[in-house]
């Protein structure tokens, strides 16, 4: 029988890995009273990325977090409309998004890298310094009875081992971790889609705040403002990704959300994409940098949990960023491992509570977006009339439209009521048990 006195009580919860989910993993297991340590492997975090989509389960949980409108509008714009039009520039399916469809909640569209300082400054202000090892991988891991051993590497290539009650790996796509608990899966998935991502200063469409997905299944370009526009230029960042999906026999070697590539090697693909009120190559053009990446996820695996060990955000579930819910799951994960914890101390009981509600619902919606999430409309309308029409009420009707986003909302939790009614993951004042 364990005590409080237990030396191991005293250990923090280790977290691999300072992404999105891991910076806000620490600020909530401070907010739940659990000392914790994040091992980051770079040895300086910059503002890498382009935008990302704070749903609005996520925005709640930052709002919990102690992030009001005020600081998620430094990083981003609140999101109106999500769209799409067909190749001939003729709208096939809108509707509000955010606050404007009824959430009690807005849907924030944000700079990725702005998020991850908003939230590494947060954990330094309220953990203090000591919270972020930078410069530290972690490499793997070792289970003992009472706690857990973290195998880091720094930098230089110094190696050390250390004791955590529990070991909660946000260590990414690439996870070591994972590598290890299961070390049979199978590499990672490309179904052949390629995206071109980047960012150019433009006048915002539609409502002003508009995601749009524009063209085909196979051949798309999606664009959507990242920031207000600026009162002086009336110019928004603009965050664009241009993707065609191609044979994908040979496979892609690896996935880096860093890869750089000029407009030259792809534009192509885009040429006279220009409707007047959007002018598709000069948005390519524009950009002082893009990035290629593949769309690729990982097979589900059946538990994120081994002992005192457990997987989060995309080191437990990488998906197709079709449905923007990457960055959004990663962060609702954190809240409700928090809550288990709450529930259950800072135990592996609290880890199995954590992998028996979300794992199996996730697995399911990482195979979901692979089918191709909400853009699957865009599907079947090549199917029924090759992307040529005029109005969209004679190829898909309203209803079949509707029917369709509301089966994927329900899937991906966005649905509206369901949100709404529920009680915080985590109520205010909760701590872990002890
Ligand atoms: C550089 C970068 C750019 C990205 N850009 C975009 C984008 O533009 N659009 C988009 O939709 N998504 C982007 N993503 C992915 C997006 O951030 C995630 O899908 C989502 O936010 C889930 O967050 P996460 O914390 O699980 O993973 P991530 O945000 O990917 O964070 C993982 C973190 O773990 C660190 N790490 C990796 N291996 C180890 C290890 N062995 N030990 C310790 N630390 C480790 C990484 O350096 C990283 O900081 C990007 C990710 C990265 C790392």
């Amino acid at each position: 029988m364990r005590t409080m006195n237990d030396p191991h009580d005293t250990l923090p919860v280790l977290i691999a890995g300072g992404g999105i989910g891991g910076m806000t993993l620490a600020l909530t297991l401070h907010q739940i009273g659990v000392p914790c340590v994040v091992y980051e492997a770079v040895a300086e975090l910059q503002p890498l990325g382009v935008g990302i989509n704070l749903q609005p389960n996520a925005v709640r949980e930052l709002y919990d977090l102690g992030f009001d409108d005020a600081a998620l509008g430094s990083i981003g714009v609140q999101a109106q409309e999500w769209a799409l039009v067909g190749r001939n520039g003729n709208d096939v399916y809108a509707e509000p998004r955010g606050l404007l469809a009824g959430y009690r909640w807005p849907q924030y569209a944000v700079h990725r890298g702005y998020l991850q300082k908003l939230l590494h400054d947060a954990v330094l202000a309220r953990l203090g310094p000591q919270a972020v090892r930078l410069g530290h991988r972690v490499t793997g891991y070792r289970n003992e009875d009472d706690a857990v051993t973290a195998l880091v590497e720094t930098r230089d290539g110094q190696r050390m081992e250390i004791a955590g009650r529990l070991l909660v790996a946000a260590d990414g796509l690439h996870s070591a971790v994972r590598a290890q608990m299961h070390p049979s899966q199978p590499p990672i998935q490309w179904g052949g889609a390629v995206m071109w991502r980047g960012t150019t200063p433009g006048v915002p469409i539609r409502t002003g705040s508009s995601f749009v997905g524009l063209g085909s299944l196979r051949h798309r370009v999606v664009l959507y403002p990242i920031s207000p526009p600026d009162p002086a230029t009336g110019l928004a960042t603009i965050n664009w990704i241009a993707e065609i999906t191609q044979d994908n026999s040979e496979g892609w070697p690896k996935g880096d959300w860093n890869q750089r590539v000029a407009v030259e090697d792809f534009i192509a693909h885009f040429e006279g994409w220009n409707y007047g009120w959007l002018d598709v190559p000069a948005l390519l053009r524009g950009a002082k940098e893009i990035f290629e990446y593949p769309m690729i996820d990982r097979d589900p695996v059946p538990s994120w949990v081994d002992g005192r060990v457990a997987l989060l955000g995309d080191a437990a579930h990488v998906m197709y960023p079709v449905g923007s819910n990457g960055a959004s799951q990663a962060i609702v994960d954190t809240r409700v491992l928090g809550a288990a914890m709450v529930q259950q101390g800072v135990t592996p009981a609290a880890l199995r509570a954590y992998d028996d509600k979300l794992c199996a619902d996730v697995s399911a919606l990482v195979l979901r977006n692979r089918g191709a999430g909400p853009f699957g409309i865009l599907g079947l309308v090549d199917e029924r009339c090759g992307g040529v029409f005029d109005n969209i009420d004679d190829v898909i009707p309203a209803s079949e439209r509707d029917a369709f986003m509301a089966r994927y909302k329900a899937a991906a939790g966005f649905a509206i009521e369901t949100l709404n009614a529920a009680a915080p993951i985590i109520a205010s004042g909760a701590r872990a048990r002890h």
